[in-house]
């Protein structure tokens, strides 16, 4: 049977290669209660490996929501669309920040459908989001580079 949890050694790779942010909604573990979860890009259950590649850091919200989904709805398309890959494909390709840097928008579909689908504009999310601005803790300084935000 296939190992479907990480190793203490791959969760401290999966951590540091994602600079201890979630790697879909780009919030940091450092400012939120609920534990961080090492997940499964392509679920276990659709034959996914607990391998470095297939591995991505999630927060709690993000993680609860993907649960097993690979799809989901672009709701300007109404069109299933295939949920963002943080290991084979670019944040900034896919998503951006509105004027206000509190809120995700999608790009493509698979962009708007990971928003959707993953509820990444959640009101506590943007609640931290706000508070962390000022801080210049949000959005992570690659966003502003020249830098992929790809690891
Ligand atoms: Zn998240």
């Amino acid at each position: 049977m296939a190992r479907e949890r990480a190793t203490a050694a791959q969760r401290r790779k999966v951590f540091a290669r994602a600079k201890s942010r979630c790697e879909y909604c780009l919030t940091p573990d450092a400012f939120v209660p609920d534990p961080f979860v090492v997940e499964h890009i392509l679920p276990t259950s659709a034959g996914g490996k607990t391998r470095m590649p297939n591995l991505a850091l999630a927060c709690s919200s993000c993680n609860g929501c993907k649960y097993n989904k690979v799809t989901g709805i672009d709701p300007f398309t109404e069109e299933l669309a295939p949920l963002f890959n943080p290991r084979r494909q670019r944040w900034k390709d896919h998503f951006t920040w509105n004027e206000s840097g509190l809120l995700i928008v999608g790009l493509t579909p698979v962009g708007r459908a990971t928003v959707a689908t993953l509820k990444m504009n959640k009101e506590k999310t943007v609640n931290l989001r706000r508070l962390l601005i000022p801080a210049s803790l949000h959005p992570p300084a690659w966003f502003f580079t020249q830098g992929t935000g790809k690891h």
